[in-house]
Order: structure tokens, then sequence, then C-alpha cells
């Protein structure tokens, strides 16, 4: 299939790489030049392990194309994906403004029948106003299907999530473009579920929304062991051995981040607020996370009494480990907070600190590494459970902190781990090591 994709982030370019890993000719189109000029020459723009490889052998077999220019990425394709952002408004609302934009592009260049394929998230109903806005502004005698197939790669496993993903959800009103969409994905092997286009929109909010419960459900949990004295991490894995549960995303911690939970639960309150429903859970879930946020300064500031010049490592800045994506990620108001209190921040990150730069305040000081960061520090608080940082963390703190006091966002240590150590450790849900 000759295929292009509108919007190379994070979502776009790995859907691009992969379908022309099977064989499809895939071009990727977006507006920022640099990231088009670096993308031509096999350089990933994001921090996605596996892309660049994926990326290189596919521009070298000559199935995979960047361009910048609308009219060569769009003319003559048989499926075109969007794949452009949808950020939050002030209101909650997702912002359709790239959408819309990415829908008059397509109106502007397409010179024959095409499939457009929603893959960002939107709320329901706008897959069928982008289908009647094209229409409406169609001057040619084009025939165009929409389909709504929202994505659920995770950051971080982005390829292996699209080569063995639990499903695809493809949705449409028309059967036999939703056949030739199902048998351009034939190769993934992954299961595809066929609904009608609002499901399908709303299969994607409903997800979403329901991790992000999980992890509230958690963490509320989280709080009641703090109080009574249990751990949560022997509650969570005796929740877990329950099939009705499972033990997927029952990890108490500073709560969810990213581009995608924190806006998608925004935009589904507001999307129900919309028809005057009241969506409680959703609306617990996002006022949960909102405090789980502030809990390790509160911990921090209670053991220290207060933070005024302490000197604190702060280990993480991604949303989650593997990708350099810190949009929504809770070092950002933790960061706050600590500037707040006068505490003295050195942050270290192995792949976010380009991007985090550009939105934290400029008082935060960059370790070039862990080493640099712990270096005399008076606490550090773990925020990102990187392999690199956890793998070495307890030794390395012992060796060079003033005094080793941890503050653990991510429980990524057992406590009986930490107790044969000579460190003082605090963590979530869990009794603190003295
Ligand atoms: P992103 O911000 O990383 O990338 C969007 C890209 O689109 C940018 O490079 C931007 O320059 C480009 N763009 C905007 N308008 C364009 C236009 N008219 N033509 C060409 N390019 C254009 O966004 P993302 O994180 O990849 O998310 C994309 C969508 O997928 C969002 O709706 C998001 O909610 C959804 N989603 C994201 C993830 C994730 O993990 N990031 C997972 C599932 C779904």
């Amino acid at each position: 299939m000759n295929i292009s994709v509108l919007g190379t982030g994070y979502v776009g370019l790995v859907t691009g790489v992969c379908l022309s890993e099977i064989g499809h000719d895939v071009t990727c189109i977006d507006i920022d030049q640099d990231k088009i000029n670096k993308m031509s020459v096999g350089i990933s723009p994001i921090f996605e392990p596996g892309l660049n490889e994926l990326m290189l052998t596919n521009i070298n077999k000559g199935r995979l194309h960047f361009t910048a220019d609308h009219h060569q990425g769009l003319a003559d394709k048989d499926i075109i994906y969007i794949a452009v952002e949808t950020p939050q408004k002030e209101d909650g609302s997702a912002d359709l403004r790239f959408i819309v934009r990415a829908a008059k592009d397509i109106v502007c260049h397409i010179k024959k029948d095409v499939i457009v394929v929603i893959k960002s998230t939107v709320p329901v109903g706008t897959n069928k106003f982008i289908k009647e806005l094209i229409l409406d502004n169609l001057t040619k005698d084009i025939k165009v299907d929409i389909i709504s197939n929202p994505e659920f790669l995770r950051e971080g496993s982005a390829i292996n999530d699209t080569f063995y993903g639990d499903r695809i959800v493809i949705g449409s009103e028309n059967e036999s473009a939703a056949s030739i969409l199902e048998e351009v994905y034939k190769p993934f092997r992954v299961p595809v579920f066929k609904t009608d286009i609002y499901s399908a929109e709303m299969i994607k909010y409903a997800s979403n929304a329901f991790l992000a419960a999980k992890i509230s459900f958690i963490n509320e949990m989280a709080h009641i062991c703090d109080k009574v004295g249990a751990n949560i991490d022997d509650v969570a894995k005796g929740m877990g051995q329950d099939k009705r549960i499972g033990p997927d995303f029952l990890s108490a911690g500073i709560g969810y981040g990213g581009s995608c939970f924190p806006k998608d639960t925004q935009a589904l309150v507001k999307m129900a607020e919309d028809i005057q429903y009241k969506p409680i859970i959703t609306k617990a879930a996002i006022e949960v996370n909102e405090c789980q946020q502030t809990l390790l300064v509160e911990k921090a500031k209670k053991y220290f009494g207060n933070l005024l010049g302490k000197r604190l490592a702060l280990l993480g800045l991604t949303y989650k480990p593997n990708t350099d994506d810190v949009r929504g990620s809770p070092a950002i108001p933790i960061s706050k907070q600590l500037l707040k209190e006068s505490a003295e921040i050195i942050a270290y990150d192995p792949a976010g600190i380009g991007k985090a730069r550009t939105i934290l305040p400029s008082r935060i000081q960059y370790a070039g590494s862990l080493d640099e960061a712990l270096l005399n520090a008076d606490l550090a608080f773990l925020l990102t459970e990187w392999n690199e940082v956890t793998g070495s963390l307890l030794r390395k703190a012992c060796q060079l902190m003033k005094e080793p006091i941890i503050f653990d966002g991510r429980n990524c240590f057992s406590l009986d781990e930490v107790r044969k150590l000579n460190i003082e450790y605090h963590s979530i849900g869990r009794p603190p090591v003295l």
C-alpha cells in the first residue's frame, strides 16, 4: 500500500516506521522541517528503543520517506493517517486545531480516492466532523472514507506494542474500507476489533480512564497502608493474584503522568459534562492523582522540618523510563513544589534533560551523571524507575551522599534489600526504613 502519515511524533513516527517494516511504502510528513531533516538521514527526533535501527533499515530499503512538503506527501496515496497532537485546552477539552489543519492539508493535496485514518485521540464525533469538513471543502470528485483507529502503544515499548499489541481497533461505517485497513495490518498478527466510529473513539478514552482509575485506586490504598502500617506492595500482590483483578497497573507511586492519561481523563470529563453527566469515578481518579504528586514533598518536609537550602538529587524527569518525553511528568509539579520550599535541585535523567530544560524553571541545575547528582546531596528523590538509576542507586547513595536518605516515588526497592544497608528510606504506602 502507498501510505502517508501526517505528524511524526511519538505515535506517527513509530506507526510509519512499523508500517514500512511490514512492506508498505510510507511517507512521513511533518510541519517541523528540522525533524524532517534529521529523520531523512535516519536520526529519530525522539528517544524510543529500537526506532533508529528500524528507521535506517527501511530508509535504505527505499520504502520509508520523509517530507515537509504536503503536496509531495499526500497527492497520490491510498491511505493517509492523521497522527497529529490533540493537546488539552484550558477548559480540559481536546484541542482539535491540529487535526483540523491536517484535514485541510488533505483537502488541498489529494488527487484520488483515499482512506483517511485518524490515529490521534479525539472526542466522540470528531471523525465524522472531520469527514464532513473534508467532503464539504473538496472541489474534486474524490471518494474519501474515514476510519477511527485509536492508538494504544506505550512510549518506551512502542515498537513492541505495535508488533505485538493486544488489539487493533477499527471504527468505520464502511465495511470495505475497514477490511482494507485490516489487510494493511495483517502482518502484525494482532487481533482486530471492528466496530462503529463512535465506539472506537470511546474505547480509547474509556481505556485510558480505566487505567488512570486503577492507578489512583492503588494509590488510595497506599495512603491507607501508610496510616495503618500495612505494605502496599504485598497488598497489591495479594490482590493481583485474583484473576478478576489482575496484577498489572497496581504499582503505587507518585501518580500517572505523560501526554495521554492526564489530558485524556480531562477530555473525557469535559465530554461527559457537555452532555450533562457527572463522571464521578474519572474525576476522583484525577483528584487522587493530583494529591499523589504532592506526597513525596510532604514526606520530606515532615522528615526534615523544612527543605530550605537542602541539596536534593532529583532522579528522573521523564514520566516513565525509556522515553525522553516529559509532558505531564510528575517531576514537573514536584520540582516546582521543591523550589517553593527553597530546596536546591540537582536533576538527573538519562534521556529527558533536553526536553525538561525547556519547561522547568531555570533555577534547577542538571547533572551529567547519577554520581554528579548524588555527590554531597542531603536527600534523593527517585521519580522515574530508569534501570540505569535503580541498578546502582543504593550503593552510590552510600558512597556519595552526605547521609544516604532516599525518598522513592516508585517503590523500586524491597524493604528487606534496603534494611541490609545503612540507608534511610521512605517510599509510598510502606513503612519507612530508618
Ligand atoms: P507529538 O506531539 O509527539 O507529535 C505530533 C506531530 O505532529 C508533531 O511532530 C507536529 O509537528 C506534527 N504536526 C502537527 N500538525 C501537522 C500537520 N498539519 N502536518 C504534519 N505534521 C503536523 O504527538 P504524539 O505524542 O505522537 O500524539 C499524537 C496523538 O496520538 C495524540 O492525539 C495523542 O493523544 C495520541 N496518542 C499518543 C500516545 C503517546 O504515547 N504519545 C499514545 C496513544 C495515543
